[in-house]
């Protein structure tokens, strides 16, 4: 897809960070917008700020590991918008702690939202898509911890690995319909996921809240501004790319972890005790 311009963009988790700023790059590019999120607020001011600038804009508040809601969503996007073109999987939320502190009910909410929400989207747009016709593009945002084992984020890594499983293997059919798929995987990203996550223990040297606050002084220091994300999403559906890489660290991850295997082993050893005695 060459040029956005009046297409449909339909974008999850829309009200904050990484899914905030792909709608804004879309709604510069001419496009109209139809946005989700479970916060109502902040839904608010992007469709305030898009309409402002003379840009068509839906939105609908939606839990998107709710299969009835994101039906009913796609049922109402459709019969506002006409048609769908661009549809970004994008909501997510984190979890993080040892293995055997994460409860089932943890593992169901993460699964819910981070798995089962990129499901639900691509089970009732993508055949609507395929029916209307014209072709399109499905982003799905994934992880670097998608790519490589991350010790803390079982649950995390569980998800963007699934994520990434969907992407690929959905690319490879929907061809057929002239409809292209990407799975992107950002590192480090400078947005709440951090701040809003639930961490189910802490450290030797630090509880659970002393440990989310030293992560989210860290993304602030090194997270990548969400902005660079939503660039590598646009050139995603212009060029109709499989997997995007965001920041060098996913790039390196992804290389060790395909050249060296026995490296990560090690290397992950030591960063978990070096992470429980020094963090
Ligand atoms: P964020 O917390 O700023 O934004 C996530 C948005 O998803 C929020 O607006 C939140 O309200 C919404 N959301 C949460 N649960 C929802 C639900 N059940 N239904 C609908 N909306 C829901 O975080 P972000 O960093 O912008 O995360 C966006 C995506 O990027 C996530 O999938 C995340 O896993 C992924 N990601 C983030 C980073 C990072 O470092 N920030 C890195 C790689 C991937």
């Amino acid at each position: 897809m060459n040029d956005v311009q009046s297409k449909v963009v339909v974008v999850t988790g829309a009200a904050s960070g990484i899914g905030r700023e792909i709608a804004r790059a879309f709604a510069d590019r001419g496009a109209r917008l139809a946005i989700c999120d479970i916060d109502g607020r902040g839904l608010d001011e992007l469709q305030a700020e898009v309409s402002s600038a003379g840009r068509r804009c839906y939105q609908e508040i939606v839990d998107v590991a709710q299969a009835g809601q994101v039906e009913e969503f796609c049922a109402n996007v459709y019969r506002e918008m006409g048609r769908v073109d661009v549809l970004v999987n994008n909501a997510g939320i984190a979890c993080g702690g040892r293995f055997e502190t994460v409860s089932l009910d943890d593992w169901q909410w993460i699964l819910g939202v981070n798995l089962w929400g990129v499901v639900h989207g691509c089970h009732f747009f993508y055949p609507r898509m395929i029916g209307q016709g014209g072709g399109g593009h499905i982003i799905n945002i994934a992880s670097a911890a998608g790519l490589g084992p991350f010790p803390f984020m079982s649950a995390y890594c569980v998800t963007k690995s699934a994520v990434l499983a969907i992407s690929r293997t959905l690319r490879a059919e929907a061809a057929l319909n002239g409809i292209g798929v990407s799975a992107i995987c950002p590192g480090f990203v400078n947005t709440n996921i951090i701040g809003t996550a639930k961490v189910t223990c802490g450290t030797r040297r630090s509880s659970a809240e002393e440990l989310i606050g030293t992560v989210n002084r860290l993304y602030g220091l090194v997270g990548w501004p969400p902005e660079r994300v939503a660039r590598a999403v646009v050139k995603a559906v212009e060029k109709d790319l499989a997997v995007v890489k965001v920041g060098f660290e996913t790039y390196l991850v992804d290389a060790i972890d395909r050249l060296a295997p026995r490296l990560v082993d090690r290397a992950n050893r030591r960063a978990f005790r070096f992470g429980n005695r020094w963090l």
